[in-house]
């Protein structure tokens, strides 16, 4: 066998020491060895290396078995230690194997000793492994616990049944319960009501099966708040393959929740901003070619038939009215685009709501009387108390697009509006007996594009832009607008603006009517355009107070017709012209001429305009196309006799 073998021998007799080795021999070993008879020998010896085993004589000169063993056992060294005597009796055998000896045996019986070696160093080996083991185990579970400590993840591990045994800080600090209250099934009360029935079932399935299981569910706060996890346990197997427990991980995903919530809106909103867009476009296509269908068929016919005055009349009313139609449209595209650039401002200006109201009842006095609809108009403010600082063609523009959505959706009864105050706010009304909209629909109205029929079903016309321009108006005057309604039962769209009369003497009020009664007959005019339409169109309505109307086709020419003709009572000046813009030659006409009225005319209706007009020179602003009684009531200011 030649197995090597270190042994320490506590022994006197030299003979007795060569029957040993003999012994050992025999029995197959390659014997290291040491003898010694003093403790301090033996101190010696134990301290020069290690040793597989001690065998050790009960009794010596000056020493004894007995002591060796204490030695031993003092040093804290596990070395199987066996006791050889040729006098030891069964009584000193006892008590030797009590005080920690592994074996015995006498002189004269020395064949017991290999079998004896060979199990005492097997259960050495046996000692030394588990002892490792052990180690290694003390040390994983401190490693465990290290790193569950400060994982930036929750742990939690259970026993064989699914019942919490430990959580570590990160998984209170994401349930927000303590360690003591996660133990068993604590955790789940933390755990969000409707989540908490089909979490329990899972993990009980799982620990039922020894599956691994995986879930996503919400904690909730103390404070309410909520935390969304993501949650994974697999079972922890013992050398045997026996499930002793679980160990599970949470991971906070609340932040991930969060953006994918705002992620799907974010889409959805895309999604449902692209589909108004197309609705929009083929609306508004639609509502193009209506009026201009009008316009090009009408005025072919006058041009080419010959036709009676009253039919003239009439087809001539239609393309007015299609046009003004037409240009409503577009002045709301234009509007929109500059409410989403953010340029849209407002022009404060003193105004009386009173007039304001009856304004709006004259315009829509006429169509509501057609559609056989009752048109109300309440203002509850005395004459001078209804004076306010606010942009007037905002406040108009809202009011406009109320009470003419009013009449548009509704067939019978009646269209109501008007105001009334409320504490230090103005609260205006617009109300009708028409087809109502769905609660849902509310809010979605005041959206640009958003229309309640969807494009394929569409009875009423429009471009889905009235009521999110109102909203934009209301906001920048600084109130709010809503509406009360439901299907069938009518509309009430309310909105506020804030009430601070400016008190002012009463203005006349003038009849639209007679304005070019007032007027004068013998102005010296020019006339700056390079449309050929619109000029023919000015000279129209500019022939009964025009004693001599003359032409300018671009700036220059503006210019210098006025430097030849001081004598001018009005200039109409075109903004968009060739070769010098309007503003420029406005500019240089009042380099030497300061005292002709110039009044600026655009096909834009943006904001900013007028005051672009004003700095550059002119006395006013009108927007094309030109409406002949606001002209004339321009005119007025100016020229009234
Ligand atoms: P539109 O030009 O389409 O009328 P608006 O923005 O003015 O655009 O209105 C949006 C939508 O709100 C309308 O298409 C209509 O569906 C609904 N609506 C507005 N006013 C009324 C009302 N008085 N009665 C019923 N529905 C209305």
């Amino acid at each position: 066998m030649d197995i090597p073998i270190r042994i320490l021998i506590i022994e006197d007799s030299e003979t007795d020491r060569e029957l040993l080795l003999h012994e050992l021999k025999r029995g197959g070993y390659i014997v290291e060895y040491l003898c010694v008879e003093t403790a301090e020998a033996m101190n010696a010896a134990l301290d020069l290396q290690e040793w597989d085993i001690i065998i050790s004589d009960y009794s010596l000169p000056h020493f004894d078995g007995l002591s060796a063993l204490k030695i031993v056992k003092k040093r804290n060294i596990d070395i199987p230690f066996i006791l050889v005597s040729g006098t030891i009796g069964e009584e000193l055998a006892v008590q030797a194997m009590k005080e920690g000896v592994s074996d015995y045996m006498m002189k004269g019986n020395l064949n017991r000793m290999v079998p004896a070696i060979e199990r005492e160093l097997k259960d050495a080996k046996i000692r030394v492994q588990s002892k490792l083991a052990e180690a290694a185990l003390k040390e994983s579970e401190i490693r465990f616990r290290v790193l569950a400590e400060s994982a930036p993840v929750g742990i939690f591990t259970t026993d064989a049944h699914g019942s919490t045994e430990y959580v570590n800080p990160r998984w209170s600090e994401i349930s927000k319960l303590s360690f003591g209250e996660a133990l068993k099934d604590g955790w789940l009360n933390a755990v969000h009501p409707e989540d908490r029935e089909k979490l329990a079932l899972n993990w009980q399935q799982s620990t039922l099966n020894n599956t691994e299981s995986k879930a996503e569910y919400r904690f909730v706060h103390p404070d309410g708040t909520e935390a969304w996890v993501i949650g994974n346990a697999v079972p922890q197997e013992d050398k045997n393959g026996n499930i002793v427990g679980y160990i599970g991980t949470i991971t906070d995903i609340t932040e991930r929740k969060k953006m994918e919530a705002e992620l799907i809106v974010a889409k959805e909103n895309a999604e449902e901003s692209d589909r108004l867009k197309t609705a929009f476009l083929q609306n508004i296509s639609h509502e193009i070619r209506t009026p201009l269908n009008s316009i090009v068929g009408f005025s072919r016919i006058i041009a080419d038939t010959e036709l009676s005055d009253e039919t003239f009349d009439n087809y001539a009313t239609i393309i007015e009215n299609s046009s003004t139609h037409l240009m409503s449209i577009i002045d709301d595209i234009i509007q929109i685009a500059t409410i989403e650039a953010g340029q849209e401002k407002i022009h404060g200006a003193e105004i009386s709501i009173n007039s304001l109201c009856t304004l709006m009842y004259d315009r829509f006095a006429t169509n509501a009387r057609i559609q056989n609809i009752s048109l109300l108009c309440n203002t509850v403010l005395g004459e001078d108390e209804a004076y306010i600082l606010t942009d007037d063609s905002k406040l108009t523009q809202v009011l406009n697009n109320l009470i003419r959505n009013a009449l548009k959706f509704t067939k019978h009864g009646f269209v109501s509006f008007g105001y009334q105050v409320v504490g230090s706010a103005l609260k205006f009304f617009v109300e009708d007996t028409g087809i109502g909209i769905a609660p849902e629909m509310h809010e979605k109205i005041f959206k640009r594009f958003r229309q309640v029929e969807s494009t394929a079903t569409r009875n009423f016309g429009g471009s889905g832009l009235g009521l999110a321009i109102s909203k934009s108006n209301v906001e920048l005057l600084g109130g709010r607008i809503w509406v009360e309604s439901e299907i069938g039962k009518g509309s009430k769209f309310y909105f506020t603006i804030p009430y601070s009369p400016t008190r002012v003497e009463k203005p006349e009020i003038i009849s639209m009517e007679h304005l070019i009664v007032d007027l004068p007959n013998n102005l010296k005019i020019l006339i700056v355009e390079d449309e050929k339409a619109v000029d023919i169109y000015l000279s129209l309505v500019l022939k009964s107070i025009g004693v001599e109307i003359l032409h300018a086709k671009n700036g220059v020419d503006a210019v210098a017709i006025c430097r030849k003709r001081p004598d001018f009572d009005l200039i109409l000046m075109d903004i968009k012209i060739p070769v010098m813009n309007g503003y420029e030659a406005v500019r240089e006409i009042r380099k030497f001429n300061s005292d002709v009225i110039i009044i600026a005319q655009t096909a834009y209706a943006l904001s900013g305009d007028r005051e672009k007009s004003i700095e550059a020179g002119c006395n006013d602003y009108i927007t094309k196309p030109i409406n002949r009684n606001t002209l004339y009531e321009m005119l007025r200011r100016y020229f009234s006799v």
